[in-house]
């Protein structure tokens, strides 16, 4: 080793949350000659790299069909309009998540119904997604669908969730915008549910390069009418309007870049899950850490801690140059656009809670030891 100081070990150097760069830094070469050959055949809506990147992912999630589209938000809009959900029905959705699930429930004029979350997972709490469906029935809402979220990379409780959806006939779909990669006792995302929608957002753990998204199923029916749905309504041809459809494909210059960064998504994915290890041991007792149910692994789209102390905390690791992130600051139920919906009697309180507490470190596949312990010790040393 020479005199110079690795740039991650000094004070000044800031330490990203998600570090894109990085990853770029791998896979540049192949990255660009996949975007070469796109500019090459000139096929850049619906080319090739689309169907092979389909083909790749519906066998890397063990499910029969893959259907890329827009956006993670337009999967799920799009399963939503296959189901054919309409004005009078009722979709239940997390209040402690992003706002895709229920913006596009909203967007179809039917109503979310929130559900709380249970605190250590950040996931979809089964006896109040009870509660939530009792509240819509007795409103004359009609129970249609629940939109459980895998959030931060572990997958919701589908077996339990799965249940009550088989009692109440609804469907289940799962939002695995940040999960895509992890399982539940064996069984991989995509096939926890009858219907999962992921997103390609730079950000999340498979990313790409703009907006992406994709939907994963079993049944061909679904997949062949959400085919139709992303492009117009198509029947047999362009020019066969057969439904009322939208604009959402992945760009074929997406599809090639994500079919580099699936390539190396295990190898990613290990890096997490030792990062987050590591983390585990060191922040015990320190700040509560994310708890895995039994069964399930996690892809650790983000590292999120709690502390009654979040905002003190966050504050000390940007002096020291350290990134955070509050996933989510409010809580669906009371945002503006949200914020006169049904809800379960019991309330949504421990999404209320959760928003005030919560705080992502960085986490991402190239985050090395050296930058990691500066974390922790800026942690200890605050709380
Ligand atoms: C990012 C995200 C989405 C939406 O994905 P987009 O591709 O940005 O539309 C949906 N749900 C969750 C939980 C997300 O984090």
């Amino acid at each position: 080793m020479g005199e110079r100081v690795p740039e991650q070990n000094t004070a000044a150097a800031r330490v990203a949350l998600i570090d894109l760069k990085a990853q770029l830094e791998r896979l540049k070469p192949a990255i660009e000659t996949a975007i070469g050959r796109v500019l090459a055949h000139g096929q850049y809506i619906l080319g090739p790299e689309v169907a092979e990147l389909e083909r790749e992912l519906a066998a890397f999630c063990g499910v029969a069909h893959a259907v890329t589209c827009g956006s993670g938000t337009d999967a799920l809009l799009l399963v939503l309009m296959a189901e054919g959900v309409a004005p009078g029905d009722a979709v239940f959705v997390p209040s402690f998540t992003f706002v895709s699930a229920a913006e596009v429930v909203a967007l179809l004029g039917a109503t979310p119904v929130f559900v709380d979350v249970e605190p250590n997972g950040f996931l979809m709490a089964a006896e109040s997604l009870e509660g939530a469906i009792a509240e819509a029935t007795k409103l004359g809402l009609v129970p249609r669908a629940a939109i459980p979220a895998d959030l931060f990379g572990q997958p919701a409780d589908y077996a339990s969730l799965g249940a009550i959806a088989a009692e109440a006939g609804i469907l289940i779909l799962a939002d695995a915008a940040h999960s895509l990669g992890a399982s539940r006792n064996g069984i991989p995302v995509g096939a926890l549910a009858p219907a999962t929608a992921t997103s390609f957002f730079p950000a999340k753990p498979l990313g790409c390069y703009g907006d992406g998204g994709a939907v994963l199923t079993n049944d061909s029916r679904t997949a062949s009418t959400i085919r139709s749905l992303r492009a117009h309504g198509r029947g047999a041809d362009k020019y066969d309007n057969v439904r009322v459809g939208l604009n959402s494909r992945l760009d074929t210059i997406q599809a090639a870049i994500l079919i580099e960064k699936l390539k190396i998504y295990r190898d990613e994915i290990a890096r997490r899950e030792s990062i987050a290890r590591r983390y585990n041991k060191a922040l015990d007792g320190l700040v509560a850490t994310p708890q895995l149910a039994s069964g399930a692994t996690s892809v650790w789209a983000q590292y999120t801690v709690r502390s009654s102390e979040r905002d003190r905390l966050a504050r000390r690791l940007r002096e020291r140059g350290i990134s955070t992130g509050v996933y989510y600051p409010r809580p669906l139920h009371l945002q503006p656009a949200y914020a006169q919906l049904p809800r379960p009697a019991t309330g949504l309180p421990v999404s209320e809670r959760l928003a005030r507490e919560v705080l992502s470190i960085p986490m991402h596949p190239y985050l090395d030891e050296v930058t990691q312990d500066r974390i922790v010790a800026t942690i200890r040393e605050a709380v």
